[in-house]
């Protein structure tokens, strides 16, 4: 359904429903007002009326624990009001979760940890901003650690309050070397609990793998979240990119670029191809290839790669070793053996050690 720019849509929900829009074309933007009652979006609750601004790609729910009205204005490609949501189920799972936190606080033990789990688009990270909202608004200061590295939506976690506890949103990628990576993952940070979101053969693998001691619990995922296209994910991560380094129209970021000379950086790939254990040399695992550091010589092939600036002393300690940033390589001069960089700080770079990702960005700005 289609609604004209200036026409103003009121919505009376009842108690438990979610009122869902798309806000799909390129230049709308959809304005919300809650007019009388309580209601929140994905667990931030909306002062009664303040008008809120949604823009293109948005997809939002306004859910309700006790009924309101709401005010839609401008153009949106979908909106209808859901009746059956999982809302009642996220509560309990922030619940126990709190329960854990009072637990923690009495017995001065560190909060619980848990994890989201699930394949793409099933509201991994809506979950996690929901529990994150709800553990907010009882004065909690769980740590959020984003580890979809797909569509990452922090690159710094927040601040500590001891038995708030962590929420940890993963990546879609469940099997396989995803799933491996899930359960070292989980192993890592030391999880209390996994909510395995939509897929009952997730649940049942980890159900298997993992100790007694963490809880698995599986949720179903909410009608209400849209999936997306290969290519909306592809724009949506080259956005994220552009952000990190331009900000947003409310927050406009002014990079910096600059010509680094080839002596002066030493770069690295992380991971080596693999190699059958027969060409192995002695005392090395078949899987340390993973974390095998490649040393690589400046050449067209990193042109508009993403590098991380390590803060790594020495080769040794790259592994292990925190990021400054990222910087983008956006031009390649092999006569004057120098490569140009998009960085969000002005020259000199604070170390000498850049990480080859994978990611690429072809800066159009
Ligand atoms: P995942 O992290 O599993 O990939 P997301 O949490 O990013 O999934 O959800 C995918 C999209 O669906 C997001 O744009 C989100 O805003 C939207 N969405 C999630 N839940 C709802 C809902 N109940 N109603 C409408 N849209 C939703």
């Amino acid at each position: 359904m289609s609604v004209d720019k200036k026409v103003l849509q009121e919505f009376t929900l009842e108690r438990d429903n979610e009122l869902r829009f798309e806000v799909e074309s390129k230049t709308e933007k959809v304005y919300l007002t809650l007019k009388s009652g309580t209601a929140e979006v994905f667990g931030t609750e909306l002062v009664k009326a303040k008008t809120y601004e949604f823009t293109a790609g948005a997809k939002v729910a306004v859910f309700t624990w006790h009924g309101c009205v709401v005010e839609v204005k401008g153009k949106t490609d979908v909106i209808y009001t859901a009746k059956e949501t999982p809302m009642v189920l996220y509560s309990n799972c922030h619940a126990a979760l709190e329960v854990m936190r009072v637990e923690a606080d009495r017995e001065n033990k560190r909060g619980p940890i848990a994890m989201l789990v699930g394949p793409c688009d099933v509201g991994k990270s809506t979950v996690c901003r929901i529990l994150l909202n709800y553990a907010v608004r009882m004065g909690r200061r769980p740590i959020y650690v984003d580890l979809d590295v797909g569509q990452g939506h922090i690159s710094i976690p927040g601040t500590i309050a001891r038995a708030s506890g962590v929420i940890i949103n993963t990546c879609g990628w469940i099997k396989n070397a995803g799933y491996k990576q899930l359960i070292s993952n989980a192993k890592a940070f030391e999880v209390d609990a996994i909510f395995v979101l939509d897929q009952e053969r997730l649940y049942n693998e980890l159900v298997r793998d993992m100790p007694n001691f963490v809880k698995i619990i599986f949720m179903a995922k909410s009608g209400g979240v849209v999936e997306r296209s290969k290519s909306l994910r592809v724009e949506a991560r080259d956005q994220r990119i552009r952000e990190y380094f331009y900000g947003t129209p409310k927050n406009s970021l002014y990079p910096h670029s600059f010509d680094v000379k080839f002596s002066d950086v030493k770069i690295y790939k992380v991971g080596a191809p693999a190699l059958p254990d027969s060409c192995l040399p002695l005392g090395m695992k078949a899987d340390d290839h993973l974390t095998k550091l490649v040393p690589i010589t400046p050449n067209a092939g990193i042109l508009h790669h993403i590098m991380a600036v390590s803060f790594a002393e020495n080769e040794d300690d790259i592994i292990t070793s925190h990021v400054a940033g990222f910087v983008c390589v956006t031009n390649l001069d092999t006569e004057r053996q120098m490569i140009t960089l998009l960085s969000p700080q002005p020259k000199p770079l604070p170390n000498n050690i850049l990480v080859m990702s994978d990611l690429q960005f072809m800066d159009t700005h």
